[in-house]
This record gives C-alpha cells, sequence and structure tokens, in this order.
C-alpha cells in the first residue's frame, strides 16, 4: 500500500488492528472465508468480548457484528461489498484522513476459479455435450434406467446392488474412476453415499413477503434478461428480473454465462436460494433454478448436498443420485423382517434410503437416518459376536503357574498391586488356564497401572519358555514400555535377561532387525516389543502365546487379527486408557470380555485443576513460566478447526481440516511475545510421522520448556518433568478427550495444573467445563459426555477399522442400546444367520464387514 495513513491517536488499539488484519487477509484471499479458521463469524464473539473491554466505540462494535454475523452465507460480492465498508469505517474510526480501499485479492485467477467451482455446468462434454438447457436437465433428472440397469430385474436386486456405477447412462470409465474418489464403485455404493447436509427450500413464498437473510423458494416468470461482463471482463453477471404478480425480484448469476441462453421472457421457474441485498434492493445471488413443470430436485424442497470431487459438479451428481434412488431404492430387500422392524419402531429400508437422500420433510429424514444407523449398529454388532463366537471356538495354550511362583513375581515388584491390578490380574489368569484364547480388554484410566499388569501376564508365558509381543502405536510409546518391560522383568530373581527382550520399530537399523528376526525365530528372544512394523515385518516367531497391544483406539480389528495370525491363537490382551462408558465399550469391543482397572495407585496428587475466562489468559503464562522457573514443563493444545463446522455427517474427505494454523500462528506469537527466552517446540497433524516424534521426543528430553500442539498429536508419553497443560479452545473437546489430556501432566510427583480456556465467555460451556474440576474420574467424565455430545466422539475417536460407521454418530445412545440388544437376541436365535428369513440379513452383514471379518475368522483352518 502507499505512503502511511496519518494516525490521529498515537496507538491503534489492538482489536482494531486485530480486525484490519483479518479483513486484509480476507481480502487477498479473495473473499473465500478462509482468513479465519472457522470463517469469519467464528471470531466474532470473542472479538466482541476485546473490543468492549478495550472500550472501542459502540457504533464501530456493532456494525463489525452486524455485518459480519451472516458472513458464510453471502455471495463474494456482496462479501467483498460488506468488507469495504467495513474497511472505510475502521480508518474513519481511527482517525484516518485518507481512507484507502481493502487490498486486490493476491490471485485474481484463483479467485475466478473458486467462483466458477460452485456453478453449475455440465460435467463432461461426454455426458451433455452442451451446456444443459432446464428442460434437458430436468429429463436427465429422470432418465429412465438405462438399458443395462434396466436388464437387471427386481428378483436379483442384490446382485445388481454390486454392478458397476458404468452401466448408468452418462457415466463413462473417466466419471467413474473420479467418483471412485467419493468411494463410489457400484450402485449399492452410490445408495449409501449420503449427503452431507441439506438445504431446506421447502418455505415457498411471495416476493412481496421475502425478507433479508431467508433461505426461500420462488416460482416466478422471467421478465427480463440481460448478460455482460463486469469487473474489467474478468467477470460475467447475468441478470434477471423475476415476477410473481406480487412483486419483482431480481436475479443475479455470476460466471454463468449460459443461464442466459436457458431463458425466455415469461418462462415459469422456481428459484432457491438466500435472500441477500444489494444497495438497499433484495436480491437473489446465484440460486437454483429448475422450470416450473419439472419434478423438483433441486428447488423448493429439502435439498441433498453430496459431497463432490473432480470437476462434477453439485447438480449432476444430485441427479445421478435421483436416478439410481428412485429406480433402486423401491427394489431393495430389507434384511429386517416387519415384525422386527415394528417391534423396534423402524421404517423400512427402501423408504430409509429415499428418504434420506430426498426426504419429504425433516421428520421423514430423521426416521430415515434413524433406521440407517440402526442397521450400522445391528451389523457391526453381530458381526463381532460371530467372531467372538469362532475365536472362543479354539483352543490355546494353557498356562498355570503355581500360587507361589506368581506371588514372588509380584513380590518382586517395587510397590504393592493396588486393588484394581490384582482383581485385573487374576482374571487374566483366569484367562490364561482356559484353554481358550484370551480375548481381553483392560480399561484403565492414564496412570492406573496397565503396564505392570501386562509386565507379570508377560512373566506367566514367558516362564514356560514362549514367547509375547507387545504393539504400540507409536516408536516412542514402544520405546517407553521397552524401558519400562526391562526393569520390570530382567534382574535378581525375573524370568528374562536383558537379550531376551528386544525392540524393533521402523528406525531399527536392518542388521538388527535380521539379528531380531533370527532370535524370534529360534525362540532366543521371548519378549519384542515394537510398532506397526511388527505387523507388516515378515517376521516368524517360534512359539508366540500373548499379543498385547496397546492404546487400543489406534489400531483397527483387522491389525489385530494380522498380529494374531502370527502365533498359533495367541492370548490376546487389548489395553486402552480412553475410558469409554460401558455401552459404548460394548458395542465397540463386542469382540472382546471388557476389563476395568478403576482405581489408582496410592499417593497421586490430583491435578490442580482450573477453568480460566480467555481475558485471564496472562495468569495461565505466568503459571507456566513460574513452573518452568522451578524446572517444570508445559504443554499447550490447540483445537483443530474444521471448516465444514455445520456438516451434518462425518465426512473425512470434506472437512479440508485448517488443521494446526491455530496453533502454528500461536506458537510464533508465543515464542515471541509471550516466552521469548524459553524453548518452544510445535508438533501438529501436517508434520511427518517421524517428525512429530523427534518433536515429542525433544520435549520429553527436556530440549524444549513448553510444548505446543494441536489436539491431532499423540501425545501419550511419559514426561515426569510436565507440569502444566493449558488448553485453549476447551470448549471445543470432549471431557473425555480433556482428562486425557490432563493425564500427561503429573506423572512425576510433583503437584501439577490442568487449565482450560474456553474460547468465549459462555456460561454454559463453562460450566460443562466446570466438571473437569469437580471429577477426575475419567469414567464418570466419560458418561457425562455421552449425555451432553452424544456417542459421536467416541465412535469418532474409536472407530478405525470401523469406516462403516457413518450415520450412527448422530444418533443417541438409546438407538446403541436398542440395536445391541437386538443382535444379542437374533444371534442367540440364530447365530450363524442360517434360517431363510435372516438370508437377506447375512448378505447384508457380508457387505458390511467384506473383508474384515474374514480376517477375523477366516483361518480358522
Ligand atoms: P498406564 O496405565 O497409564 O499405562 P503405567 O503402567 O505407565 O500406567 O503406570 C504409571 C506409573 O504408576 C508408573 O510409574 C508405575 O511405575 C506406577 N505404578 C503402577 N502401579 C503402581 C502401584 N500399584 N503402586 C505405585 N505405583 C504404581
Ligand atoms: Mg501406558
Amino acid at each position: 500500500m502507499r505512503g502511511k495513513p496519518l494516525i490521529k491517536y498515537p496507538v491503534m488499539k489492538p482489536s482494531l488492528l486485530k480486525l484490519k488484519k483479518f479483513l486484509k487477509l480476507e481480502a487477498e484471499r479473495g473473499y473465500d472465508n478462509r482468513a479465519v479458521l472457522g470463517g469469519l463469524e467464528n471470531m466474532l464473539d470473542p472479538w466482541e468480548a476485546e473490543a468492549r473491554a478495550e472500550e472501542l466505540p459502540q457504533d464501530l462494535v456493532e456494525a463489525v457484528v452486524s455485518r459480519l454475523r451472516d458472513y458464510h452465507r453471502l455471495t463474494e460480492p456482496s462479501r467483498e461489498e460488506a468488507l469495504q465498508g467495513l474497511w472505510r469505517r475502521i480508518q474513519r474510526s481511527a482517525g484516518e484522513i485518507e481512507t484507502q480501499p481493502l487490498p486486490a485479492a493476491r490471485h485474481p485467477e484463483m479467485r475466478e476459479a473458486q467462483v466458477t467451482e460452485e456453478e453449475t455446468r455440465p460435467v463432461k462434454a461426454e455426458v451433455q455435450p452442451e451446456p444443459a438447457n432446464p428442460e434437458t436437465e430436468s429429463r436427465a433428472g429422470h432418465r429412465r434406467p438405462s438399458p443395462a440397469s434396466a436388464a437387471i430385474t427386481s428378483e436379483n436386486a442384490p446382485a445388481a446392488l454390486n454392478a458397476p456405477i458404468t452401466v448408468l447412462s452418462g457415466v463413462g470409465p473417466r466419471h467413474a474412476q473420479t467418483l471412485g474418489r467419493l468411494g463410489l464403485s457400484s450402485l449399492g455404493d452410490m445408495l449409501y453415499l449420503f449427503p452431507w447436509r441439506y438445504d431446506d427450500y421447502t418455505q415457498l413464498k411471495q416476493i412481496n413477503r421475502l425478507n433479508y437473510g431467508e433461505e426461500v423458494t420462488v416460482i416466478a416468470s422471467i421478465q427480463n434478461v440481460t448478460s455482460r461482463k463486469v469487473r474489467s471482463g474478468r467477470m460475467n453477471l447475468t441478470e434477471v428480473l423475476v415476477s410473481d404478480g406480487s412483486g419483482t425480484l431480481r436475479v443475479n448469476w455470476f460466471n454463468q454465462p449460459w443461464i442466459a441462453k436457458r431463458l425466455r421472457n415469461n418462462m415459469p421457474v422456481v428459484l432457491s436460494g438466500k435472500i441477500e441485498q444489494y444497495l438497499g434492493r433484495l436480491v437473489m445471488n446465484n440460486p437454483e433454478m429448475e422450470p416450473l413443470d419439472a419434478q423438483n430436485l433441486h428447488t423448493n424442497r429439502i435439498v441433498p448436498v453430496y459431497p463432490l470431487t473432480g470437476n462434477i459438479t453439485q447438480r449432476w451428481l444430485r441427479g445421478m443420485m435421483h436416478q439410481v434412488v428412485s429406480y433402486w431404492a423401491p427394489r431393495i430387500q430389507d434384511p429386517l423382517s416387519e415384525d422386527l422392524r415394528q417391534s423396534a419402531n423402524l421404517i423400512d429400508l427402501p423408504s430409509a434410503l429415499l428418504q434420506a437422500h430426498f426426504p419429504d420433510s425433516w421428520e421423514k429424514l430423521k426416521a430415515a437416518r434413524y433406521r440407517l444407523a440402526f442397521d450400522e449398529i445391528l451389523l457391526l454388532q453381530l458381526g463381532m459376536l460371530q467372531q467372538r463366537r469362532a475365536w472362543q471356538q479354539r483352543s490355546a495354550r494353557a498356562f498355570s503357574p503355581a500360587d507361589e511362583w506368581v506371588n514372588s513375581q509380584i513380590g518382586r515388584l517395587p510397590f504393592a498391586l493396588t486393588g484394581a491390578q490384582k482383581r485385573a490380574f487374576e482374571d487374566i489368569r483366569g484367562d490364561l488356564t482356559s484353554g481358550r484364547p484370551m480375548n481381553r480388554l483392560l480399561q484403565g484410566d492414564v496412570g492406573s497401572g496397565k503396564t505392570v499388569v501386562a509386565a507379570l501376564t508377560i512373566a506367566i508365558v514367558a516362564f514356560e519358555g514362549a514367547q509375547a509381543a507387545i504393539m504400540a502405536p507409536t516408536s516412542i510409546l514402544a520405546e517407553q514400555h521397552y524401558n519400562s518391560l526391562r526393569r520390570l522383568l530382567t534382574g535378581e530373581g525375573a524370568v528374562l535377561s536383558q537379550d531376551q527382550v528386544r525392540l524393533m520399530i521402523g528406525a531399527t537399523p536392518e542388521a538388527e532387525k535380521q539379528e531380531i528376526r533370527a532370535g524370534l525365530q529360534d525362540g532366543s528372544i521371548k519378549l519384542i516389543i515394537g510398532t506397526h512394523a511388527l505387523i507388516e515385518d515378515p517376521v516368524i516367531f517360534n512359539d508366540l502365546q500373548l499379543v498385547i497391544v496397546d492404546e487400543q483406539h489406534r489400531f483397527g480389528v483387522d491389525q489385530r487379527a494380522a498380529l494374531r495370525r502370527k502365533g498359533e491363537n495367541p492370548h490376546l490382551l487389548v489395553m486402552t486408557a480412553t475410558p469409554i462408558p460401558r455401552s459404548l465399550a460394548l458395542t465397540i469391543y463386542g469382540d472382546l470380555d471388557i476389563l476395568v482397572m478403576d482405581e489408582m495407585p496410592p499417593g497421586r496428587q490430583p491435578v490442580a485443576t482450573h477453568v480460566l475466562s480467555p481475558i485471564e489468559r496472562e495468569r495461565a503464562y505466568s503459571l507456566i513460566r513460574n513452573q518452568v522457573a522451578q524446572g517444570g514443563q508445559a504443554f499447550i493444545i490447540y483445537p483443530l478447526v474444521e471448516e465444514n463446522a455445520r456438516e451434518l455427517v462425518k465426512a473425512p474427505e470434506l472437512t479440508s481440516e485448517i488443521a494446526g494454523k491455530a496453533a502454528v500462528e500461536e506458537h510464533e506469537r508465543l515464542q515471541k511475545e509471550v516466552f521469548p527466552d524459553l524453548m518452544l517446540g510445535l508438533l501438529h497433524g501436517r508434520l511427518r510421522p517421524d517428525e512429530k516424534e523427534e518433536g515429542m521426543r525433544k520435549f520429553r528430553d527436556g530440549e524444549y520448556h513448553i510444548l505446543v500442539a494441536t489436539s491431532v498429536v499423540e501425545v501419550g508419553v511419559d514426561v515426569p518433568n510436565a507440569t502444566v497443560m493449558l488448553v485453549e479452545g476447551a470448549n471445543r473437546f470432549g471431557l473425555a478427550q480433556l482428562h486425557q489430556f490432563r493425564g500427561r501432566v503429573g506423572r512425576g510427583g510433583e503437584q501439577a495444573y490442568c487449565l482450560l480456556i474456553p474460547e468465549t465467555e459462555n456460561a454454559m460451556e463453562n460450566e460443562r467445563l466446570a466438571v473437569m474440576v469437580e471429577t477426575t474420574d475419567g469414567f464418570v467424565l466419560a458418561e457425562k459426555d455421552l449425555e451432553q455430545r452424544g456417542p459421536g466422539e467416541f465412535l469418532g475417536a474409536q472407530q478405525s477399522g470401523f469406516g462403516d460407521l457413518r450415520l450412527v454418530t448422530l444418533t443417541n445412545v438409546h438407538l446403541i442400546e436398542k440395536a445391541r440388544r437386538f443382535a444379542r437376541s437374533l444371534f442367540e436365535e440364530d447365530p450363524d444367520l442360517e434360517k431363510p428369513e435372516h438370508q437377506p440379513l447375512a448378505a447384508a452383514l457380508e457387505r458390511f464387514w467384506g473383508e474384515q471379518l474374514q480376517n477375523g475368522s477366516g483361518d480358522l483352518s
């Protein structure tokens, strides 16, 4: 920018500076609403608080808030208008005499690219050779099934659903490839690709009743169409006047010149979109439009919005979906019988599929999603029960050590076992004696002493000369286990010698790996500790009898199975620190026997937990400074902010994560402005795994005083020196997750602190967070979390290996309970689903589990 503005006041208030920075960034980005995490409106509340605290002029604050509140809904030209206005106003209020416009977008061509991405245009010449006009479009929407798909009759519908999507007319090999990125390869996949949100265009209004900000549908006729270049030829603007007798409305389309060619005067159309304002008059920008006589897919209804990829447009995909769903959904055989549906209060599957895609009402949509979510849990559960039974039917080596020997091993430990550890170990001993493979989940809070229980279990197996393997999710955790297990299992009176315990991780030199492989094969190594490398490596065990998997949630069912296959029906112990409410644990770990350790070793000082308001942040910083001065270390955690905060369904491929941005920026700020004299490390999700481990290692080894990290980063490593856990944006986290963070500090016996700072002063949020102050019981927190936020959080974090749960996240615990009960009684009645009436269900089960089920039980022979 040219010359410096004249500034009347000596210093501009920080909140104003910040705002200017945001606006400038946003302008430079071409108004794509990505300058601020989660969108401009996302910073409004904290900003307003700050601005009021700094006593910015009331009217200025209000202008900012009112113009930015709905910013995400505005089209880019309206956004620009809004921000330019604010920009002038800020400069005036700062006393700048000569106001200057906001800078232009840095990449004008990118900006245009974004505009065109949103528009409706035919996908490829091979599909719709010409820009479609409304008539051909509507025909496309109702296209009869192509000859290829019509040849498939309803009798062989299940098989037809496996037909490749290329049987659809208009889908060639290239489309198939693109659609493949959305996970679509068969017609069945399409039925199960659900919209990630819905636009409500059910509100039909007369033009003279329209209000600013509404999302509505208008039925009107075209009065006047003009199309011209604007912005020095960089943009095409199609201006249309429509009228419905009650009034006229201006409608604009940007960069969609073909629209003008479709429209004729007096043509009746249906328009759906948001009512905006331009120069004081109501307008609609880039609305969806369909001819009045068409059956509405894109307007005048609850309109599904699908995930997109490549150059596929919403309108095209929606048309395809309609074609598939309207033809195939009614032909699907419902795997649940009428009786079953009635007793569970479920709608039938064809209706559920139809309504989930093209809902007639929000109530019907809800019922549809409920039904589909029920199916997911039911199938998940049935598969688990089958797997578990298959496992239980095998025989395994029995280990029955004498009590005196066991007691001598317990006596070797540097401390007495807690009651919970004793009980857990007794159960495990029982499993080892049974002659059936143990299949345990050991759930115990961070610090509850699971490692010791694992060590005793290993000792039993090793005592009889057999081998054990432990798998950890990261090499740094594997190292940690290696060190503590070597301490616990070797030495005076111990069963193992140092060289019988080995570590194998990605970084292990190849020569050493070879030596380890040899030792495992000839049986001289008794305990191997490692990462995924253990599964992937062609290691052959001489006599693997015990497999332990730590931090379960990072491994899927299939990985569990892969490690198991390295031995002959070895005993399996899975350990997790995540407290999961029992109902959910039974669902997710239905194939395991659950064991809970609900007691901490004595003498632990509870972590002092405080909820601070954002303006008290300085207090947190000074606490960190004091702790560091006394030799402590601190974590500062930032939430991940996903762009599509309003999304309805989890669609990971859509939520391009602006992950780590907050952490990266804050790291810089903290290092420069707050802790210039300290060493600050940074960890975020975009780093390579080895970089993450390196950062964690440096923190553990004391090279950093403070570790700034996003929540994606695994901090499950013992850092005894760490005494402060500061969580920013604490309101974004579930209580269970906050509890996990808190568990990372206070492992060294010093008084430790957990400071939670929500983004805004919101009484309800703070009340929720206050529970963290009241209890340190992970299970209590998990139950509360479940009550407050539903099971999505848990499933989200836990579902690795359960990628097929698409809808459950939305629904409630009662649904899960209900589906689980159904699965159980079905299983008791007909475990292999052999009865004729269960055949459709058996087919659905196979479809749902596919490979995984085979992995788990396919090695029975
Ligand atoms: P986690 O369950 O999180 O894996 P660990 O097994 O790492 O917990 O144990 C945490 C700490 O508690 C370790 O330092 C361990 O030595 C110690 N510990 C475990 N059991 C006991 C006990 N019964 N009494 C005292 N300290 C214990
Ligand atoms: Mg542990």
